[in-house]
């Protein structure tokens, strides 16, 4: 047994004998055809469950020893001895957070630029590195690799690396990268399952299919667990998805939306966005992110919207504080939230008159709250934002 690609040849063997087999007969063949066996690059890893190796597990080329290591990077993945896909996700990750990290100091000086073409360059230039090899590990969620594309949305929206997720998500209009890494693993299994019979791809698969009827966990489990997760359980029935790119499509539509649930349950189910959810109800990408250029004023509107900026409410909240204990220091007419520092506090009652449109100073509820808040007017966006600068600017100077 073994595997060609390029210039990288792998043995491969189950008993100890049979690999040193192999290896003399690699070293005949390079010697026959005056190839060169490069031992600086050559390793063993021995798969195992864990252990040490035994006294006997030693190879040689041609009298030489070969180094037995317990991880190897075979095109681009690192393999464990035990499988395990750990090393290979901290590698990517490590990889990946370094090239955002080029990204983010070459777009340092431009100032800001449209959150659709921020994106876009991750999911060209990093997402590829974050994924590499999902084909084989998609199936599972690593935090590691979304922390990268959390910093990416964190440093766009420059927030502090502690605001929730949910939030993170909901101002860039962002899905968790473990959608599209589950995609590319349902895509290669759809590729596989479609492939000739000669192919080894298909045959270690089937062996799978077989060890997951006998009851051991195989990749096969794994892909049948999601395809049943995902109400495709009928496809791992039948074995065949009819046409690939309707199913991959839909079987995507299926993920998000199950994430989309989440996303909605997590709003709903903590006080910590008992503000955010009044104007946040669509994953989309906001606005104010691509029509705001101002640096100053673009940053507060983000902290007032993620419930970073220090009024008393949030104060509260970090330091548990009763929420009755929460109220206005200037007015002292009610807990002050971004709904008192918007419409009701009387301390802002000319900036109010300056910057807000007439319809939201008369009568405020939190139906105008929400309209005010998710508003795609780019007028009403910049006046919103001036409003807050300077209600906030006030805010601090009386304080001090
Ligand atoms: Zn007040």
């Amino acid at each position: 047994m073994l595997l060609m690609f390029a210039d990288d040849v792998v043995l491969i063997s189950d008993t100890i004998t049979g690999l040193q087999n192999q290896l003399n007969i690699l070293h005949k063949y390079s010697e026959y055809s005056s190839l060169e066996v490069n031992l600086d690059k050559t390793n063993i890893v021995v798969f195992r469950r864990g252990g040490r190796l035994a006294r006997n597990e030693k190879w040689f080329l041609n009298g030489q020893p070969i180094t037995t290591l317990s991880t190897y990077k075979y095109l681009g993945v690192v393999f464990s001895s035990t499988f395990k896909m750990r090393n290979c996700i901290t590698d990517l990750a490590l990889r990946g957070k370094r090239a955002l990290m080029e990204v983010i100091s070459n777009l340092n000086g431009i100032g800001i630029i449209d959150p659709s073409v921020y994106l876009k360059i991750f999911d060209a230039q990093i997402q590829p590195i974050l994924l590499y090899g999902a084909e084989i590990w998609g199936m599972h969620r690593f935090y590691e690799i979304e922390k990268v594309h959390l910093i990416a949305c964190k440093r766009f929206l420059n927030v502090s690396p502690q605001t929730p997720t949910a939030i993170v998500y909901g101002e860039c209009g962002r899905y968790p990268l473990y959608i599209n890494a589950l995609c590319k693993t349902l895509k290669y299994w759809v590729k596989v399952i479609h492939m000739h019979e000669d192919r080894i791809p298909l045959k270690v698969y089937k062996m799978q299919v077989y060890y997951d009827n006998c009851g051991y966990k195989t990749y096969a489990s794994y892909i049948r667990e999601i395809l049943f997760a995902h109400g495709f359980g009928y496809v791992w029935m039948s074995q065949t998805v009819g046409d690939a790119a309707l199913f991959l499509s839909r079987f995507k539509t299926v993920a998000i939306n199950i994430f989309l649930q989440s996303w909605n349950s997590t709003l709903n189910n903590s006080s910590r966005y008992h503000m955010y959810r009044e104007f946040k109800s669509l994953l989309t990408p906001e606005k104010y992110l691509s029509c705001i250029l101002d640096k100053k004023f673009r940053n507060i509107l983000t902290k007032f919207r993620c419930g970073l900026l220090r009024l008393k409410y949030n104060e509260g909240r970090w330091l548990n504080v009763e929420v009755a204990e929460r109220s206005c220091p200037l007015c002292n007419l009610g807990v002050e939230d971004e709904y008192h520092f918007i419409f009701t506090c009387t301390e802002y009652n000319a900036l109010r008159l300056k910057y807000l449109p007439c319809i939201y100073q008369k009568q405020p509820n939190y139906y105008k709250f929400k309209s005010l808040l998710s508003t795609n007017n780019e007028t009403t966006l910049r006046n919103l934002c001036k409003y807050i600068y300077h209600a906030y600017k006030s805010r601090t100077i009386k304080l001090q």
